[in-house]
């Protein structure tokens, strides 16, 4: 049984201040984490306050970058390492989100060193793929989807600390929410892919999540389909109260 888990995040949007408050809302609130994993994903800048906010709480709040350099170290002007996000507190990253792969041009070769580097690193690794408007209405969002997904997991054998998401383009930011039905059959093929590739035990306990303008009166019905196990939520997440009618769906 494949335990659900819901990940807000935030984006560029929240100031130190505004972070560590909404870290604390979130863990002062009822969450049955037994049923439930819930994972922020604040700004580099963030992490160092979020993670404090989690710590004194005692909640098993999951805490993940949206990004991370290659490097460890070393003359890369604005980029953040793994080890400089792990002591900040991280314990995950997400990796491939579309926003990097179309406005900084990541591509899934890129993509897929960071995932090894931060699986070598002890993170667990939200790894997003999905595909662009243009692609669903020519008939080979599939095609594309499970291209990213080969290529950015080349060479990785364990997927123990990997959790994909599932991310339509045209669903993220617009209001549009892929349906339940259709983020279903996708997940489905993602299982299957998963199965061939791999095995049916990884495919049977890894999670799928699915992103792309999930919000409180949507989740319940996506969450009903087989192989959705959460989701990966932006606009939403910023705010406690709706981010935390999704985590109690
Ligand atoms: C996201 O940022 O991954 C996302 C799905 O955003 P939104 O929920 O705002 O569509």
């Amino acid at each position: 049984m494949r335990k659900p888990l819901i990940a807000g995040n935030w984006k560029m949007f929240l100031n130190v201040t505004e972070a560590a408050e909404l870290a604390k809302t979130v863990c002062n609130s009822n969450i049955d984490y037994s049923k439930t994993d819930v994972m922020l994903a604040p700004s580099f800048t963030n992490i160092s306050v979020v993670s404090a906010a989690l710590k004194s709480a005692g909640k098993p709040v999951a805490l993940a970058a949206q990004n991370v350099y290659t490097e460890e170290n070393g003359a890369f002007t604005g980029e953040v390492s793994i080890p400089m996000i792990k002591s900040a507190g991280a314990d995950a990253v997400i990796l491939g989100h579309s926003e990097r792969r179309i406005i900084f041009k990541e591509t899934d070769e890129f993509i897929n060193v960071k995932v090894h580097k931060s699986l070598g690193a002890g993170l667990t690794v939200v790894l997003c793929v999905g595909e662009l408007l243009q692609e669903r209405e020519a008939g080979v969002a599939f095609e594309v989807v499970l291209a990213q997904l080969g290529k950015s997991l080349a060479g990785v054998n364990d997927l123990s600390k990997v959790v994909i998401a599932y991310e339509p383009v045209w669903a993220i930011g617009t209001g549009k929410t892929a349906s339940p039905g259709d983020a279903q059959a996708m997940h489905a093929v993602i299982r299957g892919f998963i199965a061939r590739i791999y095995n049916n035990s990884a495919a049977e306990s890894i999670r799928i999540l699915y992103g792309g303008s999930v919000k409180p009166d949507n989740i319940a019905d996506l969450m009903k389909e087989t192989d959705v196990d959460g989701a990966l939520v932006g606009g939403a997440s910023l705010k406690a109260d709706s981010f935390l009618k999704i985590v109690n769906y």
